[in-house]
């Protein structure tokens, strides 16, 4: 009797506890699959209630369908052995749909003369989960600017440069310093000192292609990854300048706190990579941060670039197109002028061609760093002082770069220049490359138009080595075609190069516009040039390019 009350007692126990407790959902199903017992956890953990849940299916109410078979097959196990399969991490269903995730144990319990029963005992992991991915949150990310931490950018670059295309390609990886940032900090607090770097940070994030690419190292320092592109090393290097000076720009603005203003300066070490790589990340961060300190260091630059082999050119270009940008206010610029002549070898005009004389690097040639001055930009400032210089003689073309055409305010510069020199439109010639075509051709035949309107005239240069077709050439409102100097070169052979000369100024003359010959050297070249209908000429036969002005024209008013 004793014995039975105990097992009454124990019983009621153990129901109490099965159905109070809070974080266990605990329930019961015959062989067959339908509930037996459902407690109040169950309830709550998967949205059904008891009286929902008796009798139905556990198939129907908690398993995902893609778990059936296999559910049912170790459920059918654990009956017809009698015991329970291990205890492991499940993704069940709720009531709603949404997906529960518990750590799951299981038993049988079989008693003399009673029917089987599976129990099933089930941990909700919800707000375990929640914070798992709190703390995995906060162990990649910066808690001030909410940018990825340097743990998660190594990862970045370790995943970049597994590259999945089969190309391969190049990247870089630029670390951004924010200079004297602690005084920052110590003269106006952190509180002033943290909004700054969240404000650089979002400055930052308009240069990051997607928000994984952007971290913050450590105090003032950021990380930014340029991703990898299907290109060569020398054109992510350029991407990367480029990107640089952008920041650098971006970060030189002043920022306004509390009505006060800040001018930050930053400076940046880049290193480049490629793609599929081998390289740790660690050893890039380490490359990226050299290349800063050689920034910092630098009294002449704020960017640098780190490579073994590329370090020496990259650092050169980057000196050129830092002191390009003072050619213009340290006279270090000079006009060459070219004769052009007619049949008589009479002077007929000029070519402007400019020269830097630049402490350092001596002369450079204008094939060297006028691509240069178009990557920065200073391109724009010295095709001014071109045009105003060119202003100044009789007869002059002068060479347009497409960067300064496609700003859109290339013709109203072209009459500012005119109106402060006042010189005689008449008198001026803008040559065009071909490459300029390969733009909006709608734009760019409507600025033409409207250079025309002011007077000036267009040279289409080096016609010939672009791809501008035919169909594009008719549109074009120019006034000359000028034939590059590799079809005179040409001439001298008996290849198919003097056919397609012959007919490349036919072509001028057919459309009305002056035909000139550069690069004649030779009085053959002249003469079959021609015989073939040329009427203008330039090369050194006739001169070459001299800064000397006196020496083509003894007075200015030829
Ligand atoms: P380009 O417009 O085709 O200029 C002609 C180039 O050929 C000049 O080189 C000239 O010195 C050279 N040349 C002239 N006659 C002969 C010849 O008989 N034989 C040979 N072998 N070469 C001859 P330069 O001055 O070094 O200029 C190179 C290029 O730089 C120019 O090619 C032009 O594309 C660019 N450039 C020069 N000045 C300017 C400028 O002010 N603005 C822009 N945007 N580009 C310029
Ligand atoms: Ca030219
Ligand atoms: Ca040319």
């Amino acid at each position: 009797m004793t014995n039975n009350r105990d097992k009454q007692i124990s019983e009621a126990r153990f129901h109490k506890l099965f159905d109070d407790t809070q974080a266990m959902s605990i329930q019961g199903y015959r062989v067959d699959g339908s509930v037996v017992y459902w407690n109040a956890a169950s309830e709550r953990i998967y949205g059904y209630s008891t009286s929902e849940a008796l009798g139905r299916s556990l198939f129907d109410l908690i398993i995902p369908h893609e778990m059936r078979d296999e559910v049912k097959q170790a459920v059918a196990w654990m009956f017809d052995n009698e015991e329970g399969i291990p205890p492991a991490r499940l993704n069940l269903k709720h009531k709603d749909g949404s997906t529960v995730p518990v750590y799951s144990s299981h038993t049988v319990v079989s008693l003399p003369n009673d029917e089987p029963i599976m129990f099933c005992m089930d941990a909700d992991m919800r707000s375990l989960e929640m914070a798992e991915a709190e703390v995995q949150r906060l162990s990649y990310y910066d808690s001030l600017t909410g940018l990825p931490n340097r743990r998660l950018i190594l990862e970045r670059i370790t995943s970049a440069m597994r590259n999945t295309s089969s190309d391969t390609s190049a990247a870089a990886l630029l670390i951004v310093d924010i200079e004297k940032f602690h005084s920052i900090n110590d003269s106006l607090g952190y509180s002033v000192g943290d909004r700054v770097l969240v404000s650089c940070a979002e400055s930052l994030q308009q240069f990051s292609s997607s928000p994984d690419d952007l971290a913050r190292l450590g105090k003032d320092e950021f990380a930014l990854v340029l991703p990898c592109s299907t290109s060569s090393l020398d054109a992510v290097a350029a991407e990367a300048e480029l990107m640089a000076t952008q920041i650098l720009q971006k970060l030189k603005a002043p920022l306004i706190l509390d009505g006060r203003s800040h001018q930050l300066n930053a400076c940046i070490g880049i290193t480049l990579f490629h793609c599929p790589g081998t390289l740790p990340g660690e050893e890039l961060l380490r490359q990226a941060d050299i290349a800063l300190k050689m920034a910092k260091r630098s009294n002449t630059t704020d960017i640098s670039f780190f490579d073994s082999q590329m370090e020496s050119s990259v650092k050169k270009r980057l000196e050129i197109s830092q002191a390009l940008n003072h050619a213009v206010d340290n006279d270090e610029l000079a006009l060459a002028l070219q004769p052009q002549v007619d049949q008589n070898q009479n002077i007929t005009g000029f070519e402007a061609l400019l020269r830097w004389h630049h402490p350092k690097f001596k002369t450079l040639s204008p094939n060297d760093f006028i691509p240069i001055a178009e990557a920065n930009d200073s391109i724009i400032a010295l095709g001014d002082w071109v045009l105003e210089k060119s202003s100044e003689s009789f007869n002059i073309s002068v060479n347009v770069s497409p960067v300064q055409f496609r700003r859109g305010d290339f013709v109203q510069r072209v009459k500012n220049i005119l109106k402060t020199t006042g010189a005689n439109p008449k008198c001026l010639c803008l040559e065009l490359t071909e490459s300029l075509i390969a733009d909006d051709i709608d734009f760019i035949v409507e600025q033409m138009a409207s250079l025309r309107e002011l007077g000036v005239s267009i040279s289409l240069d080096d016609f010939g080595t672009g791809y501008a077709s035919l169909a594009y050439l008719t549109r074009l409102p120019l006034d000359e075609l000028k034939v590059d100097r590799a079809f005179v070169r040409d001439l001298d052979g008996h290849s198919k190069g003097a056919l397609l000369t012959e007919t490349i100024i036919s072509l001028g003359r057919s459309m009305n516009l002056t035909v000139i010959a550069e690069g004649v050297e030779t009085e053959q070249q002249f003469k079959r040039l021609q015989n073939m209908g040329c009427e203008h000429f330039q090369g050194y036969f006739f001169g070459k390019p001299s800064t000397d002005i006196e020496h083509y024209l003894p007075s200015k008013s030829l």
